[in-house]
C-alpha cells in the first residue's frame, strides 16, 4: 500500500479519457454484457462523476443491493421504532436510518412524537451517551456492512457501559451474490465489489464466484479512475474467458483484508440467514450476536416486537426491483413525482447510497470530454 499517492491522479481527466478508449476497443467485439456493482457508494461516484456517459451503449453497469439503510430488514425498523416508544429507553443510530420509511412510521416521525431518538455519527459517540446518562437505558440499532459490524464487534469486544444493548441489523455482502446469479441471466457477467468492505474481510470469501460460477469480480475504489480500472480488469477477464477475484483497490485494500477486524468480528457475531428488505432471506449473511454477548442483545433484553405485521413497501415503489438491478428509478411511476429525497415513499430514495436518492439528486450531470 502507497500512503502518498496523490489522489488528484484517481480524479484526472486525462487518465479517465485513456480508460474510456481502452473499454472502447477492448469491449468493441464484445456482445452486450451486464457488470453488476454490490456498493451504494459505487453507484454514488458512477452518477455523480457521469462515468456511464464513457461506456459503450452495449456495457450496462447496474446497480445492485448496496446500500445498507435500502436493505435494513422493515422488522428491524419496527423493532427500533417500538423500543422508541418505551419509557426510559433512547434509540441511537446513525441519521440516514431515521427517514427510512417502516411498516407504520419512521424513526424521523415517532421522534417528532416525543420518541426517545438521537443521531450518533459513530457508536464510540454512542458510549460517551450511554456513560452520561446512567440511569437511562441505551440501545444502538446497528446498520450496515461489514465495514460497520467491524467497528461494533471491536467496541462490544473491548467492553461497553451496562446501560447500552445493541439492535443489530448489520449484514454480510457475500452471500446475496449468490441469490443475485440466480435472479440474473447469463448477461450478468461480473461484479465490482466494494472496496471498503473487502478492506476488513479481504478477498478469499468471494472466491466461490470463480470457483462455483466462474465469473469475475474486482474490489474497486470509489474515485473515477478506481471504478474505470476495475471495469476494464473486469471487460478483459471476460474477452479471456478468466473468472479471478482481483484486488484493484491495492492502494488501500489487501487481499487478506484485516486480520484484526475478522477475528472481532468472528468473536462477536455469527453469521445466520437474515431478510435483506426488498430481497428477502438470504443464508449466512446476518449478524447476530452470539450467546457470550446475550447481554447486550436488545432482542433478548427488552420486548421490541411490533403489535402489528411488517409491511416493506409502499404501494407503486419499485424499491424491490430496483435493489436486485431488475429495474432503474426511472421506470417507478412515483420517482421525483411524489417520490423525493424530501419526502420518499421507499427506502431508495432516502440515502446518498440509494440508488434512487443517487438518480433524483445527479441525473441531470454531463460531461464533455473533448
Ligand atoms: Fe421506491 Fe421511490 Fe424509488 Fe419508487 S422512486 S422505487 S417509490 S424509492
Amino acid at each position: 500500500m502507497n500512503q502518498n499517492l496523490n489522489i488528484a491522479a484517481f480524479n484526472s481527466r486525462e487518465i479517465v479519457s485513456r480508460l474510456a478508449e481502452d473499454i472502447k476497443s477492448l469491449s468493441a467485439d464484445m456482445a452486450p454484457l451486464k457488470l453488476m456493482h454490490i456498493c451504494g457508494g459505487h453507484e454514488n461516484a458512477i452518477v455523480r462523476h457521469a462515468l456511464r456517459q464513457f461506456l459503450p451503449a452495449h456495457i450496462q453497469v447496474i446497480a445492485g443491493p448496496g446500500c445498507p439503510v435500502c436493505i435494513c430488514p422493515v422488522e428491524a425498523i419496527d423493532e427500533a421504532i417500538t423500543l422508541a416508544q418505551q419509557p426510559n429507553t433512547t434509540v441511537l443510530t446513525f441519521g440516514d436510518i431515521l427517514r427510512v420509511p417502516a411498516t407504520k412510521t419512521s424513526l424521523e416521525e415517532v421522534r417528532a412524537k416525543g420518541g426517545r431518538v438521537k443521531v450518533v455519527y459513530s457508536p464510540v459517540d454512542a458510549i460517551k451517551i450511554a456513560q452520561q446518562e446512567p440511569q437511562q437505558t441505551f440501545v444502538f440499532f446497528s446498520v450496515g456492512f461489514e465495514t460497520t459490524a467491524a467497528g461494533i464487534a471491536g467496541l462490544i469486544r473491548s467492553g461497553v457501559p451496562e446501560n447500552l444493548f445493541f439492535l443489530i441489523a448489520n449484514r454480510y455482502i457475500p452471500p446475496v451474490l449468490k441469490l443475485l446469479m440466480d435472479v440474473h441471466d447469463e448477461s450478468l457477467q461480473g461484479f465490482l465489489l466494494a472496496g471498503h468492505a473487502g478492506t476488513i474481510t479481504g478477498l478469499e470469501v468471494y472466491d466461490f464466484m470463480r470457483d462455483e460460477y466462474r465469473l469475475p469480480c474486482a474490489a474497486a475504489g470509489f474515485e473515477p479512475v478506481d471504478i474505470l480500472l476495475a471495469i476494464r480488469k473486469l471487460l478483459t477477464l471476460i474477452k479471456n474467458n478468466q473468472h479471478d477475484v482481483i484486488n484493484c483497490y491495492r492502494r488501500v485494500m489487501k487481499n487478506t483484508g484485516n486480520k484484526i477486524g475478522q477475528q472481532c468480528l468472528s468473536e462477536v457475531f455469527a453469521l445466520e440467514p437474515g431478510t435483506w428488505r426488498g430481497i428477502g432471506a438470504v443464508d449466512n449473511s446476518a449478524y447476530q450476536l452470539k450467546d457470550k454477548y446475550a447481554h447486550l442483545d436488545a432482542r433478548k433484553q427488552f420486548n421490541c416486537k411490533p403489535s402489528y405485521p411488517p409491511q416493506s413497501f409502499h404501494p407503486g415503489c419499485l424499491c424491490h426491483r430496483v435493489m436486485l438491478g431488475e429495474v432503474e428509478p426511472q421506470d417507478c411511476k412515483l420517482f421525483k413525482k411524489v417520490c423525493t429525497p424530501g419526502k420518499p415513499f421507499g427506502p431508495c430514495m432516502v440515502s446518498a447510497e440509494g440508488t434512487c436518492h443517487v438518480r433524483y439528486n445527479y441525473s441531470e450531470i454531463k460531461i464533455n470530454l473533448s
